[in-house]
Parts: C-alpha cells; structure tokens; sequence
C-alpha cells in the first residue's frame, strides 16, 4: 500500500491507473479505522481495481472546537487496516494541504438552508455548519481523487442522503455506495468516538441501539403511528438518565421528511449526548 500526503502525488499516482483505464473506489474517513470503515474499504475492492482510503480529520464539519481537538488518531493502526483491508492507497493530508490558507476557509460548499427536512433538521439542526464542511471536504476529495465510485457508511445516514445529492448536483459521474452500519456484537454500532467510551459509558451508550431496535419490532408487529414509535424510542432513552436525548425520530427514509403515518419504509433515528460526547445511530425498516 502506498501512503501519499500530498494532492499533486495522488494526482500523479491516479493519472497513470486511469491511463490503464483501472476503476478507481474511494473511501472517505477521518482516520482511526474500524470495522465499520473495513466493511466500506472492503466493498471499494470488490467493486474496483484500485481503491484509495482518505485520512483526514476535517476540522470544518466540527461544529465544536472540543470534539475537534479531542477527536482520537492513531496512524499505525490506520495503515495496517487499511492495508489488510486490501486499499492500494491511504491518502493521509495534512491540514494545509486541504485548506491551504488554514484557519482561513477561503472557498466553502454550503447547503441550502431550504424548509427540507434533509437540509434543516436533525444533524443539521443540532450540528449548524457540520454539512457544509462535509460536502466542502467531500467534493475536494471527489475532484481530486475523480473515483469511479465513492463509499460510505449508512451510520451517517443524513450524510450519505446529502453526498448523493451532491454527487447528483456537482459529480454525476461518481456513483456514491451505500453500505450498512457494522455493530459490536452488543448492538453498539461502531464509531471512532467509542473510543473516548469507558466501559461503563459503552453499557449506557447501548440503550441506542436498543431503542431502535424496540421501535423496528413495534414496527414489524404493525404499529404504523410514527408518534408512537418516537415516544417508545424515547421512553427506552429516558432509562438511562445520563443520555441526554436530542432526537429520537421515525421518518421517511428516502428524505428524512415526517412521516402522517408509516407505510412500506421508514428510517429510526436517535442522537444522544453522553457528558460530551455525542453518539448518533439508526436504523431502516421496510415492510416484509
Ligand atoms: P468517519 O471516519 O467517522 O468520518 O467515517 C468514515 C465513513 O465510514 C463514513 O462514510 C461513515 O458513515 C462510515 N462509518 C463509520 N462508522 C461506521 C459503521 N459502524 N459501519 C459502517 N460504516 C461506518
């Protein structure tokens, strides 16, 4: 695997795969790899010949500069991953190499601030700015890098709408991959924040995903009233009074808009504080 710093030596490394006419996979993380970002890096070389993982703690979608700075890093663990996983490339920038007038931003996407659910609520309610660093890093690295196809994790499931959309908009050419959240073994989906986890708060932090699953087998029993499942997903939050609960939401899951009633799909979503870290999880349903 080769480890490239800089744009102008992806650039050059990319220029003779795609003279080769190799299909390039991207994998865009912010570093300390787990099993959730193996299963994306896992799927880009199933699919494409050569596949390169970005690792790049992106301080514009921190909306706080805490979690920013507290955010975990380990490089070796990183390169070995990703190796074993099978990527060709980890693309590793520094700070100046992707904002090169940093802390200036000078040239930043941004969403539109619209009445659409996608675009307003939840993540981007509760996170203002986080998704215009997103779409801002992402379409850095989706014209650097110009993949075939670009992966990530249904964990972030408003991202992923959203990096659709942008791919639609602004890349028609990039096929953006969904792919499915990977869990502990307990149900605690994976996130490089775990890591700031103790083992005490880990057993809290599962009433998440709990809660989820509680609201999909109501669901799968008949219930079609998505206020009730939301104040069921609440009611399994509030058992843990060191949660403190943002969202905990039954919606469409093509938009993320309400929902009158539930008909054949539906996406969960909860966001919880625990003291100063912030878990989100959810999960889809679709009728049998
Ligand atoms: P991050 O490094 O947290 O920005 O995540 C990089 C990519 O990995 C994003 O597309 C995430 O949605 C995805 N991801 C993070 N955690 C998981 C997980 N547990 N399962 C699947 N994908 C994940």
């Amino acid at each position: 695997m080769e480890l490239i710093n800089t744009k102008a030596e992806l650039i050059r490394y990319l220029a003779l795969k795609r003279k080769n006419n190799l299909l390039i996979g991207l994998v865009p993380t912010m570093g300390y790899l787990h099993l959730g970002h193996q299963s994306l890096i896992e799927k880009a070389v199933q699919e494409n010949q050569v596949v390169v993982v970005s690792d790049f703690i992106n301080p514009t979608q921190f909306n706080e500069a805490a979690d920013f700075e507290s955010y975990p890093k380990d490089i070796n663990r990183d390169l070995k991953l990703a190796e074993a996983a099978g990527a060709e490339v980890l693309f590793m920038p520094d700070l100046k190499e992707m904002y090169p007038f940093y802390p200036n931003i000078d040239i930043k996407i941004t969403i539109n601030n619209s009445d659409k659910a996608l675009f307003n609520d939840l993540e981007a309610k509760y996170r203002p700015g986080h998704f215009d660093g997103v779409v801002t890093v992402v379409a850095k690295l989706f014209a650097l890098v110009r993949p075939d196809k670009a992966y990530f994790g249904e964990k972030d499931f408003q991202q992923l709408l959203i990096v659709k959309r942008l791919a639609e908009e602004c890349f028609p050419t990039i096929d953006v991959v969904g792919c499915p959240t990977v869990r502990e073994p307990s149900g605690l989906a994976l996130s490089s924040r775990n890591a700031r986890l103790s083992e005490k708060q880990k057993q809290v932090a599962l009433v998440i995903s709990q809660a989820l699953f509680a609201a999909k087998d109501a669901l799968d029993s008949g219930e079609r009233d998505p206020k009730l499942i939301e104040e069921l997903m609440q009611r399994e939050i509030e058992k843990e009074q060191s949660l403190s609960l943002e969202y905990a939401v039954c919606r469409n899951d093509s938009d993320l808009e309400p929902m009158s009633e539930i008909s054949d799909n539906a996406r969960l979503l909860i966001a919880a504080r625990l003291s100063s870290i912030r878990l989100i999880d959810n999960l889809g349903w679709q009728r049998r």
